[in-house]
């Protein structure tokens, strides 16, 4: 089989990629090793900033009827079980990613692109250093397709990706997480999203837990009655190393422990069990090309480098390597050099925000004295209810770096 552009995985990256692409009137098969729907383990949380995609997709009423929830507040538990709430300005949609994925791999159908489900990618055909299309399996059947682009979008455990040496296994820059569907809660209300930095309960030396990344968990609540929730946590390798801990162990640990789970917790139960998954990111966007192919998403570690949302980054993947692939396909020039404008783009899209999330995961969120003040400040200013994400914490970082010269001290300026 020949076609112009394969597209590896239908996950919201590769399917926007297939979408913007066979808009562009090129011809795309789209491939993925599942049946569909399918499911993903995920927060679930569909950030604003997709919205103009998902209207450009056509896909925008029909996600908005499916969501089962709208994120308004968040609910910051620090050190101590602190806690402050955080209105949200851009109300995220919460939508499991079993309906959600399968809304936008159908709009890539619609505009033209062929999808084959249960096609495992296993190999890239690589010819004179330039990747010419893809083998595998489809229904256990070996299969070649040759292709003048590959679009490798096929998730965090990419082997694909692995191939062409683009993988991140930086021990402290990716996670494990791990996310189960809860029923039974209690003093919760809709629309609020829990997110616990709370790493005092942490067993084990303390020093080690600071040195590396403390992920909060979460508990999304998904229903009207504020009784079911999306309940997760991720820590990095390094993290889970230094304590010999298991992801699982962990999160029970917490259970026990924690009496902001038993506050919310006490009485819920996992209704489908806690499902595990990895979850690379990096602190700017990665090498994402390579002669004839584009990497994008989480195959190319592309969630971002605090909060880990990772699906706008990929579906702005996809439509950002179209617009490559299009100048591409009109020079017949599928060079390394011509595809890395798609790493420059993404890059202006992404990488300001990104330096600014670096700056609270490694000085903020795992600071366990820099978290209780930051929330004793944002308790204090009611007139800041969106400290923890926009300008204003931008300009609060930026603040109280210049006064402490790139050094954190800890304490008065966060009140002052
Ligand atoms: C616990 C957890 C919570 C998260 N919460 C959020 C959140 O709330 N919001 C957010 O924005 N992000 C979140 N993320 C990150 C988000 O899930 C990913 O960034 C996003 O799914 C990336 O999309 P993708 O299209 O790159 O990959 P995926 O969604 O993983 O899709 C990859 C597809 O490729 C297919 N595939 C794999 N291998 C092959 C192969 N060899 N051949 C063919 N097909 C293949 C898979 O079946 C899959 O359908 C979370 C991640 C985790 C683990």
């Amino acid at each position: 089989m020949k076609r112009q552009v394969v597209v590896i995985g239908a996950g919201p990256g590769g399917s926007a990629a297939a979408f913007y692409l066979a808009k562009k009137g090129l011809d795309v098969l789209m491939i993925d090793k599942e049946t569909w729907p399918r499911e993903k383990v995920c927060g679930d949380n569909w950030q604003a900033s997709l919205y103009p995609i998902f209207r450009e997709m056509g896909v925008y009423e029909e996600l908005e009827a499916n969501k089962q929830s709208e994120l308004q507040v968040i609910t910051m538990v620090g050190p101590g079980e602190e806690t402050v709430n955080f209105k949200v300005e851009n109300a995220e949609w919460l939508i499991p990613r079993r309906i959600a994925d399968d809304i936008i791999r159908r709009a890539a159908v619609r505009a033209g692109a062929d999808f084959m489900e249960l096609f495992e990618a296993t190999e890239l055909i690589i010819k004179k250093g330039q990747v010419k299309g893809i083998r595998g399996l489809y229904n256990n059947r070996e299969i070649t397709v040759e292709a003048d682009l590959v679009v490798i979008a096929n998730g965090s455990h990419s082997l694909i990706a692995r191939q062409l040496g683009i993988f991140n296994n930086d021990p402290a820059s990716y996670m494990f997480a791990i996310r189960g569907y809860w029923e039974g809660l209690e003093n919760t209300v809709d629309g609020n999203c829990i997110w616990i930095y709370d790493p005092d309960f942490m067993p084990g030396n303390r020093e080690e837990i600071d040195k590396y990344y403390f992920m909060p968990m979460w508990i999304n609540i998904i229903n009207k009655e504020a009784t079911q929730a999306s309940v997760g946590c991720c820590l990095s390798e390094g993290l889970l190393r230094a304590h010999n801990m298991s992801l699982d162990g962990f999160h029970n640990y917490w259970l026990e422990h924690s009496q902001t789970a038993r506050k919310y917790l006490k009485n819920a139960r996992c209704v489908d069990g806690m499902k595990g998954w990895r979850l690379p990111c990096a602190k700017q966007i990665e090498k994402n090309y390579a002669p004839g192919a584009f990497i994008i998403g989480d195959a190319a570690s592309a969630p971002d480098p605090c909060y880990y949302y990772g699906i706008a980054p990929a579906m702005y993947g996809g439509k950002i390597c179209a617009d490559v692939a299009e100048k591409a396909f009109a020079e017949n020039d599928f060079s390394a050099e011509t595809l890395s404008e798609f790493h420059t783009l993404l890059g202006k899209l992404f990488n300001e925000q990104w330096s600014q999330y670096v700056s609270i995961r490694e000085n903020i969120v795992s600071k366990r004295e820099i978290s209780r003040n930051l929330i004793k400040f944002a308790l204090s200013k009611p007139e800041y209810p969106n400290i923890y994400f926009g300008a204003t914490f931008g300009e609060y970082m930026q603040a109280v770096l210049k006064r402490t010269d790139g050094h954190f001290a800890f304490g008065s300026h966060l009140t002052d």
